[in-house]
């Protein structure tokens, strides 16, 4: 870019000299000059009224005694004096007159040679040009085969990332402990004979802190960190990535003790030959150079590479042989008690309301990474500073989860009252049988506010978080999804597309009760199908089956079964406490959002008896 710029100021640099360089040559008269015949001139001269006369060529440039200036063109032959002569004027008059010749030879030849000379002129500045920038791309070619890791010098970076700025992640952090003491005091290690570490394989979901953490093993070691994301060795070139991972590995030597984080390792570390069709030739010549890398280590070179995948059974064997990335450190999703300490982390530079409880934010949020929780606090901070407080409110907290979770709210979406029922209907549906079923979530919100894709929501987690789930949950949670569906039919008698969504999860969900987790009384206790992952054109699941046709009838059966069966449970909770429904509908259409205790404000106003029936 700098070049093209550099280049267009060169030329018109040129341009305008040439321009300038003809304009003197230009008789360009500052002043006007009027065009006259030579019988004016004639006869001004005979009045004595011409004080000189300038003669350039076959011009005639004339000032008059009163300062009037004169322009005349005469014939190439004739001199001046031949010329008055003709017209009889005579010589005494002609001699009062200045006559001053230009010599117009000089001026001439450089005219009719830059004529000649100016297009080769401007070919051999263009090819000049050419020339430059073909060079201009040799030098880039020198520089591409070069790795474009960034590094963050530990000692001087201000805001140096250590593991108290990574919340949660015990586990992870204890592992990696042992990186950091050998990056600090290789040599404890070598005299006994130990081999260092060479790779690490950080396994998680994205988000949930593997880039913050190999930053954060660095900062420990204060050690140099080399971030690269695999991604950024492929161009189009084959040999290219080769390239790049030499001169980084070889950066990296230089600077040992030190760390090298290649994320998203699964872009280039895929088994070889999986992909169908085409060669795989960069990539793979890639992978070997890394493997090369690894492989030719000292045994006292102090280099380690800490590789992030959130896909740890799509890569190649070979990488994770002993001697290679033959660590794993597993990331998880946060808990909810880790929830709340990152939630802490971010908390730390925002003012927070007096009455902010994180732990109540955190118990709405499973399955949020750390990224997300990251960007909630982050959202509730903007909301709060477009308000004009001065502290951030559990409020605006609740509210940047569901913008986190589901997108930001339409409120401009216009919808019709119609529109506005059924999605009230729907909504008090599922919230009434997930509050009804035992093995469901309470309610923690509904609303009937538009939100990205969604019409309105309803919002049911767990206070705790589970390792297992059992089948009583799962056809609870069938139910609860059938809600809405039902809930719709009873009291239009008519079915929206609103629903479809729910069938969907509850359908997928259904076929996983059966052929995943062997929930089906009848097909009993295995799994069906295996699930292989093609690599053609990005990702693409195939599932293959390892049953018969009549096995996947029967699959199909099951499925239907355990959906009608969560119909019939949400039927009968529905239709058993209609006035409940109503009740929950009237709130919803008036508030839009209710929050956890206005909803179980609606049944504690019950007698025993009434909410005994309903379950
Ligand atoms: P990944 O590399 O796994 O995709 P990152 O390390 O890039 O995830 O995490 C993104 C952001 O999420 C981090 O910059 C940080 O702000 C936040 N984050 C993730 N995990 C944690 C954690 N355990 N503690 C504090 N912040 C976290
Ligand atoms: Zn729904």
């Amino acid at each position: 870019m700098k070049t093209i710029i550099k280049n267009i100021l060169v030329f018109s640099f040129v341009v305008v000299a040439i321009a300038a360089f003809f304009s003197l040559y230009q008789h360009a008269p500052l002043q006007k000059e009027e065009k006259v015949r030579i019988d004016t001139l004639v006869s001004s001269v005979v009045k004595e009224e011409v004080k000189s006369i300038e003669v350039r060529g076959d011009s005639l440039h004339i000032e008059r005694n009163d300062g009037k200036k004169q322009v005349l063109h005469k014939e190439p032959q004739e001199s001046l004096t031949e010329l008055l002569r003709h017209y009889n004027v005579e010589p005494q008059k002609i001699s009062k007159i200045a006559i001053t010749v230009k010599d117009q030879g000089t001026a001439f030849w450089v005219n009719t040679l830059l004529t000649i000379l100016l297009p080769f002129l401007l070919l051999g500045f263009l090819i000049f040009i050419m020339a430059r920038q073909i060079q201009g791309a040799n030098n880039r070619a020198l520089t591409f085969g070069m790795s474009r890791a960034r590094q963050i010098d530990q000692k001087t970076a201000k805001d140096r990332v250590t593991f108290k700025d990574v919340a949660g992640a015990v586990e992870a952090k204890e592992e990696l402990q042992e990186i950091i003491e050998f990056l600090k005091d290789p040599k404890k290690f070598l005299s006994l004979g130990a081999k260092i570490p060479k790779g690490v394989l950080l396994v998680g979901a994205p988000g949930t802190g593997k880039t913050l953490l190999a930053k954060a093993v660095a900062g420990e070691a204060e050690a140099p960190f080399f971030s690269v994301s695999a991604s950024e060795f492929i161009e189009m070139f084959v040999g290219v990535g080769a390239s790049r991972v030499r001169d980084l590995f070889a950066r990296a030597k230089k600077q040992s003790p030190c760390i090298i984080f290649i994320d998203e390792i699964d872009a280039i570390g895929r088994q070889r030959g999986a992909g169908l069709g085409g060669s795989h030739d960069e990539r793979e010549q890639t992978l070997n150079q890394i493997l090369v890398e690894l492989d030719g280590f000292e045994p006292t070179t102090n280099v380690i590479v800490l590789a992030a995948t959130n896909r740890p059974d799509v890569l190649d064997p070979a990488l994770l042989r002993p001697g290679r990335f033959d660590r794993r450190v597993i990331i998880d999703l946060p808990r909810i008690e880790d929830r709340v300490a990152i939630l802490e982390v971010h908390a730390r530079n925002k003012p927070l309301a007096q009455d902010v409880s994180l732990r109540k934010v955190a118990e709405r949020t499973p399955g949020f990474s750390g990224a997300d929780l990251a960007n909630l606090m982050n959202e509730a901070a903007i909301l709060t500073a477009r308000k004009n407080a001065k502290e951030i409110s559990l409020d605006a907290l609740f509210a940047s989860i569901e913008k986190v979770m589901l997108g930001p709210e339409r409120k401009s979406h216009i919808v019709s009252d119609k529109e506005k029922k059924i999605t009230a209907y729907h909504e008090a549906g599922h919230a009434l049988v997930s509050h009804t079923l035992p093995d469901a979530p309470p309610v923690q919100k509904i609303s009937i506010i538009s939100r990205g894709q969604a019409a309105g929501y309803t919002m049911n987690v767990p206070a705790e978080d589970r390792q297992f789930r059992t089948k009583s949950e799962f056809t609870a949670e069938l139910a609860v999804l059938l809600g809405g569906y039902v809930s719709e039919r009873l009291i239009f008698n008519e079915i929206t597309t609103g629903a479809s969504n729910d069938l969907k999860k509850a359908t997928h969900l259904a076929k996983r009760l059966v052929t995943d987790y062997g929930m089906s009384e009848h097909l009993g206790q295995r799994t069906f199908g295996t699930r292989e992952e093609l690599i053609f054109l990005g990702r693409e699941i195939t599932e293959q089956r390892d049953y018969s046709e009549k096995t996947a009838e029967r699959i199909d059966e099951e499925v239907t079964n355990f959906i009608k069966g969560a119909y019939a449970t949400a039927q009968k909770v529905i239709a058993g406490s209609r006035e409940k429904l109503e009740a929950i509908v009237q709130l919803l259409l008036e508030k839009e959002t209710l929050e956890r205790e206005e909803f179980e404000a609606i049944f504690a106003s019950t007698t025993p008896e009434q909410a005994s029936s309903a379950s």
